[in-house]
């Protein structure tokens, strides 16, 4: 049988013809895997796309995917690789920036089932844990009992212990609790030929099988003989994690490897990425949680002066000392929720500020720190320049801050992007500024800039220069690396400080450790991996940084032309980082009209994969599938517009599934730090699918409800007949893909539009825009709403169609349902009868108050890409949720809203996901607070998971119900009976009612409803 290629020339991904003579050992691989395991094996092309990146340029096939559903699975997984010769590759969350974590090898995702905490020690202060464990999880487990695990990487809400470990991972107090390799105590192994055994301290050792001691006397052996190379070669910093720790035999890390000096083997492991051997659990050193912090932040004239003053401010002890520079301020400044965090970090215009953390025990200890930074700054000559910030909250909004300013650079349009390659080269402190001023001298030779940010403390600053990996990218990238290189040697740094070698940089590691330890590094590996079949072609037997045969935008990569539906143009530009400029929207040459471009914004830094109650990405929460993830989709999007999966894949059954459990929430769009809004571009997924695959009579009816809805409305008994007639809930959802399970929304003879009395257009101050589901479902909100609008005094005109409109009776109507379905043509066409009945007012600057989420916000969004041109631009701005409209006349001191109190003293708000997504929550808590005595608490929720018409579906009741499993329905569960709920989402509320059948169906309100309650009389 034929053998996938050797170490070195792995990573290159295989030409057609090479692949075919391989699929014959892939289908082996599957099939017998599929025999062997419990876990999914997934080795369909677009599976393997979505496996093929992570966070760094390159883009390898892998062979297929495995996602282990116990340890068992690994173990026999090894096992056939090496029976048939194919490489293993580790994965957790796919987070590295180096390219370490792609090959052309079976992937192993650790992350969804090898996730537990096996064991725990407090009086040890150790835990045990599974490899896909995720950092985070891990502290949130731990937080009860007073302790964490103090590495604390960047990506905590993503990365595993596995992979933390396999990349030597370090976070920004790594200079008060070290790296990965100072805290992993021992790691249980499993060599590719089966060998299995707990690597820990040379004594612990002793008992390990004979296949184990040889390699630990070879590895000896190997560090005795290089003892005088380790002690010239090794970069005496922190901050190394290139090559292999053979200094473990001698120690060259200013911070001892272990308390007592020993030698520990785990350590070996730690940063080999996967190369060595597969980690099935890992012992951790734990850390009691800091009781007390404060923050100084110290603002300086120059850049220069913060490099150059950080070595005297490190000598404080605190525990991070991290950068933000101009370019970061000035984001910061740009974002008027960041603004006024910043601006009280600021003295003047400063070029650059260090937030120094002190932590520990004892609050009169850290704020003794402070006055410390205070005093030295001022012997230093800069009296005056620390902002002290002994306050908790204000330190986190700080260092929230930190992270944003990062994301907003990250989301620069055009295809020149921030590259990581010397991301986190480290320099000993006393060269740290001469160091960024020459790098940023070498940056401006070559035509970029970077913005540098992060780890001062020990001298590991992150910046990217902005290349365009498409053109002339790669030749930059590499004469950068050079110049980088040579400074990082003549100040005796690490050339890899924080992010590992990967494809990006192993070729460097015989340049930063020389021949000898090279030869060495590849001598450790055979003693390992004699087959060279664990993730090869990173750290030993590399290609070149530069190969662009393995970049995401390989030459040749090219787009599918296509006519989107929406306006992607924005995306479709071309930026100068020297001149700092973007061309006009359009002129980026992208053949698919800028949706390719704005796909492809997606950089893989698995942000996405978070699990707290925020919004991104609910899919990913129930399923934990790479499938059903923002950045799934986003890989699956772009290969398949780039004409990777094959003809026509944008309109697979492929595609189709991926896109499938993607609840249109805009979660991403709010929070994926480069803006893929997954939401829109589910629009234009289903607008090319039913143009090309036509549309389900389900999709059909939902989408032309608005059409129908006066019918049903004038016989409501009928259309209501589907729950109350036996057999009918069945029925439909045989014959419709409704689930029985459901009750669907009633039908009402009262709606609110035909009995509403309006103002006429000339005397109005307000629009009250009646939705289709409050019109015809729920018409007490809208005439809440308008009973409320009232009370406060103005005068309100409901939006009605013009005179002159084709169907002027029909009410208005956002086009929701058909951008739900992808009908963009029908969509424009509703919004463009909206536009036309309200210019008038708009343009007279009449606030239009919408009181469904996903409806009015809409106006805001989708109708600014439907060609609308200035009237859509106009109407979003004045389009306002009813609560947002308050809470505006609120802050101006116009609302004049009398409220009194409520039998009930406290009200549970879970936030509609478009409310999220706009920012639009807070208004209805500053709204109810107006009621007298009323607590306001808001549900850490996610999406509820009815989302429109999408948990209505047969096919998605399940992963609907575990979405409202998650938190919003536990929480509506755990409220005291005379808690009021509010929720403005009409699917909101039905979820709720649903979900809590069994508790007698509780029922949530739209904010309307309750002012209308509170309203005073007078
Ligand atoms: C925006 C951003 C910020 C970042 N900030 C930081 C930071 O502050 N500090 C930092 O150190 N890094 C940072 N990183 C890099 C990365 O997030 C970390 O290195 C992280 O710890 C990797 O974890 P992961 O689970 O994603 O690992 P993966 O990328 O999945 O894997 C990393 C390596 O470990 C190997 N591996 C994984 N599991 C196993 C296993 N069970 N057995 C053997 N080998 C295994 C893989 O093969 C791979 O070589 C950042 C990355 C991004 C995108
Ligand atoms: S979708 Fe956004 S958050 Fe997710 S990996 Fe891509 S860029 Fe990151
Ligand atoms: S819109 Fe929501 S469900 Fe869809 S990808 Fe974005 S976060 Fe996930």
């Amino acid at each position: 049988m034929a053998a996938y290629p050797g170490p070195d020339t792995m990573n290159a991904p295989l030409p057609q013809h090479q692949h075919a003579r391989f699929d014959t050992q892939r289908l082996e691989l599957s099939a017998r895997l599929r025999q062997a395991v419990e876990g999914e094996v997934l080795f369909d092309a677009g599976a393997r796309g979505r496996y093929a990146t992570d966070a760094s340029i390159y883009q390898v096939d892998p062979v297929g995917v495995l996602v282990p559903k116990s340890p068992a699975d690994v173990t026999a997984a090894l096992a056939l690789c090496r029976e048939l010769q194919v490489p293993v590759l580790a994965r957790g969350g796919g987070t590295s920036q180096c390219g370490q974590t792609v090959g052309a090898a079976l992937v192993i995702d650790n992350s969804k089932h090898l996730n537990k905490v096996v064991d725990f020690d407090l009086d040890a202060m150790t835990v045990t844990v599974q490899p896909g464990i995720v950092l985070d999880h891990l502290n949130a487990w731990l937080k009860p009992h007073g302790v964490w695990f103090p590495v604390d990487v960047s990506t905590a809400a993503q990365c595993t212990l596995g992979g933390m470990a396999g990349n030597n991972s370090c976070g920004s107090r790594s200079i008060a609790y070290g790296n990965m390799v100072h805290n992993v105590l021992s790691i249980d192994a499993l060599l590719l030929d089966g060998a299995q055994a707990r690597f820990c301290s040379e004594q612990c050792m002793d008992g390990a099988p004979a296949r184990i001691r040889d390699i630990v006397q070879g590895v000896r052996a190997i560090a005795e003989r290089e003892r005088e190379e380790i002690a010239r070669r090794y970069p005496a910093v922190l901050r190394r994690v290139g090559g292999y720790n053979l200094d473990i035999y001698h120690p060259q890390s200013p911070r001892p490897y272990t308390q007592d000096g020993s030698v520990n083997l785990a350590h070996l492991l730690v940063g080999s990425e996967g190369t060595l051997a597969y980690t099935q659990q890992l012992t951790l050193k734990l850390a009691p949680l800091p009781a007390a912090k404060a923050l100084g932040v110290v603002n300086f004239p120059t850049f220069y002066q913060a490099m150059d003053m950080t070595r005297h401010i490190v000598g404080l002890s605190p525990c991070a000392v991290e950068l933000v520079d101009r370019t970061m301020i000035d984001l910061a400044r740009d974002n008027p929720a960041f603004r006024p965090v910043i601006e009280k970090a600021l003295i003047g215009e400063p070029e650059a500020i260090l937030l120094v953390e002190f932590a520990g025990e004892d609050k009169s200890e850290q704020l003794a720190g402070l006055a410390r930074l205070v005093e030295l700054m001022g012997d230093l000559g800069l009296p005056g320049s620390v902002v002290q910030m002994p306050d908790a909250a204000e330190q986190k909004a700080l260092w929230d801050v930190r992270k944003a300013g990062l994301n907003i650079m990250m989301s620069m349009r055009g295809d020149g992007k921030p590259v990581s390659f010397i991301e986190d080269c480290a320099v000993p402190l006393e060269h740290l500024a001469e160091y960024t001023s020459r790098l940023t001298e070498v940056f401006s030779r070559h035509g970029t800039r970077g913005t540098w940010y992060a780890h001062a403390s020990v001298g590991t600053l992150h910046v990217r220069p902005i290349l365009d990996m498409r053109r002339d990218g790669a030749k930059k990238m590499r004469a950068i690396a050079e110049e980088a290189a040579a400074m990082v040697r003549e100040y005796k740094g690490a050339f890899s400080g924080e992010h590992g070698d990967g494809l990006v940089r192993s070729e460097w590691v015989d340049w930063q450790f020389g021949p000898r330890l090279s030869a060495s590094f590849r001598e450790v590996k055979q003693l390992f991996d004699p087959d060279g079949l664990m993730n090869p072609g990173k750290i030993v037997g590399s290609g070149k940084m530069d190969d662009a045969t393995l970049f995401r935008f390989k030459p040749g990569y090219r787009v599918i032309p296509l006519t989107p539906a929406l306006d992607w143009s924005a995306w479709d530009v071309q930026n100068d980082p020297a001149a700092d400029t973007v061309s006009a929207p359009g002129m980026g040459g992208d053949p698919a009209g800028g949706l390719a471009k704005a796909v492809e914004m997606c950089n893989n830094n698995g942000h996405c994969r978070k699990f707290d109650a925020g919004t991104m990405c609910p899919s990913y929460r129930v399923t934990r599938d790479e499938q059903h993830l923002t950045r799934g989709r986003a890989n699956t999007l772009r290969l398949a517009l780039s004409g990777q999966l094959g003809p026509d894949a944008l309109t697979s059954d492929e595609m189709r599934a991926t896109m499938d459990l993607c609840v249109s929430c805009k979660g991403c769009k709010r929070d994926c730090p480069t803006g893929v809004d997954m939401a829109r571009m589910k629009i234009e997924f289903l607008h090319q699918w039913q143009k090309k695959r036509g549309l389900s009579l389900k999709d059909r009816l939902i989408s032309s409800l608005p059409r129908w809805a006066p019918w049903a409305a004038r016989l409501p008994w009928l259309f209501n007949l589907r729950d109350t007639l036996p057999g009918a809930a069945a029925a439909s959802e045989r014959l419709l893909g409704f689930s029985a399970k459901r009750s669907l929304p009633k039908w009402r003879r009262d709606t609110f539009l035909p009995s509403a009395r309006s103002a006429g257009r000339d005397a109005a101050d307000v629009v009250l825009f009646a939705d289709t589901f409050n019109n015809y479902f729920e018409p007490e909100n809208a005439r809440a709403a308008l009973q409320v609008l009232q009370a406060a005094g103005y005068t309100v005109h409901i939006a009605q169609p013009l005179p002159d409109d084709a169907e002027p009776k029909r009410p208005l109507c956002c086009g929701r349902t058909y951008l739900a379905a992808g009908l963009v043509d029908e969509a424009r066409a509703e919004a463009r009868r909206v536009i036309a009945a309200l210019r008038p007012l708009v343009a007279r600057g009449v606030p239009v108050v919408g009181l469904e989420p996903s409806c009015l916000l809409t106006l805001r969004d989708e109708f600014l890409v439907m060609g609308l041109g200035e009237d859509a631009q106009r109407l979003a701005a004045n389009a306002y949720l009813f609560e947002e409209f308050l809470a505006k006349e609120l802050k101006a001191g116009k609302l004049n809203l009398k409220l009194g109190p409520l039998p009930q003293k406290k009200a549970l708000l879970h936030g509609h996901c478009h409310q999220k997504a706009f920012d639009a929550v807070k208004p209805v808590q500053q709204i109810l607070a107006l009621i007298p005595g009323l607590q306001v608490e808001l549900i850490e929720s996610s999406c509820c998971g009815m989302a429109g018409s999408f948990g209505y579906e047969a096919a998605h009741y399940d992963v609907s119900m575990q979405m409202a499993e998650l938190s919003l329905l536990p929480a509506v569960r755990k409220a005291a009976p005379d808690t009021l709920l509010v929720a403005d989402g009409t699917s909101c509320r039905h979820q709720i009612a649903d979900g809590t059948a069994a508790e007698g169906g509780l029922r949530a309100e739209h904010v309307a409803r309750v002012l209308q309650k509170a309203l005073l009389q007078n």
